[in-house]
């Protein structure tokens, strides 16, 4: 949750040239929050449209159960929610037992392609475990139970890592991780990805881009990050907010 009124974060980010903003669940608390906030925020007064996604991250996967599914797929069922998530593994703080990180990643993929949705994906020093089961969901052998679509998000592996997402047929995310002084590996993920597999995200409250670390992050900083990776892409930033909107539109279906 972020401490300024909606109003004020979206009318900044119109500023920023953001045309839409897509708020993450990561509870069910927070997951009816954001589609509450989307149902409000169309798009219709001018400001940047919010779209929604439901999930439990895996910080809270101890607490997912058949209910917590039954009320994940009937928010699901809203038309501004576009995808299932965050869900994923995080080896990093480990506050969910692995066991359960690993039952609810496996359980929101089912879900997520029951419910022909995409999902976002929380990876945490858990590459491989995490690579592994989206092999599994999204190879080959499981078309026909894979969900639709699926985003690694604030993407923190290494370029081989990020080619093995991207053969997946995985979008990657980068946020403002990207322009902070010790990520050279980030930024050669960002210069090396395809462009039409990039996603752009902020990660507020969190991760906000330089020259404003340790201030509260917003969607407007979206912009902060596109130029970052204009920079080290040696791409037009005109270009890369194109695609990278043009990739979010085509990923969320909105
Ligand atoms: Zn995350």
């Amino acid at each position: 949750m972020l401490s300024s009124p909606a109003e004020d974060v979206l009318a900044r980010a119109a500023e920023a040239g953001i045309v839409a903003v897509v708020t993450i669940g990561e509870s069910l608390a927070s997951s009816a929050a954001g589609v509450e906030l989307a149902e409000q925020h169309d798009g219709s007064d001018g400001l940047p449209g919010v779209w929604a996604t439901v999930g439990v991250h895996p910080h809270n996967a101890k607490d997912y159960d058949g209910d917590a599914e039954d009320e994940l797929r009937q928010m699901a069922a809203h038309p501004r929610v576009v995808a299932i998530g965050e869900t994923g593994l995080d080896f990093h703080y480990d506050h969910s037992p692995r066991a359960d990180q690993l039952r609810a990643f496996r359980a929101q993929l089912a879900l997520a392609a029951g419910l022909d949705k995409p999902v976002v994906i929380h990876d945490r020093e858990a590459h491989e475990e995490v690579a592994d089961i989206v092999s599994e969901r999204l190879g080959p052998a499981a078309w026909d139970q894979a969900p639709r679509g699926a985003v690694i998000h604030c993407f923190s592996g290494d370029a081989e890592l990020a080619a093995r997402f991207v053969e997946l047929g995985c979008y990657v995310a980068v946020g403002g991780v990207v322009t902070f002084d010790k990520a050279d590996s980030l930024r050669r993920v960002a210069a090396a990805l395809p462009l039409d597999r990039l996603l752009l995200e902020t990660d507020a409250p969190f991760l906000s881009p330089a020259p404003h670390r340790g201030k509260e992050n917003e969607p407007e900083r979206v912009a902060v990050i596109a130029r970052a990776v204009s920079e080290v892409r040696t791409e037009g930033l005109h270009h890369i907010a194109a695609a990278t909107t043009k990739n979010a539109r085509a990923f969320f279906g909105i």
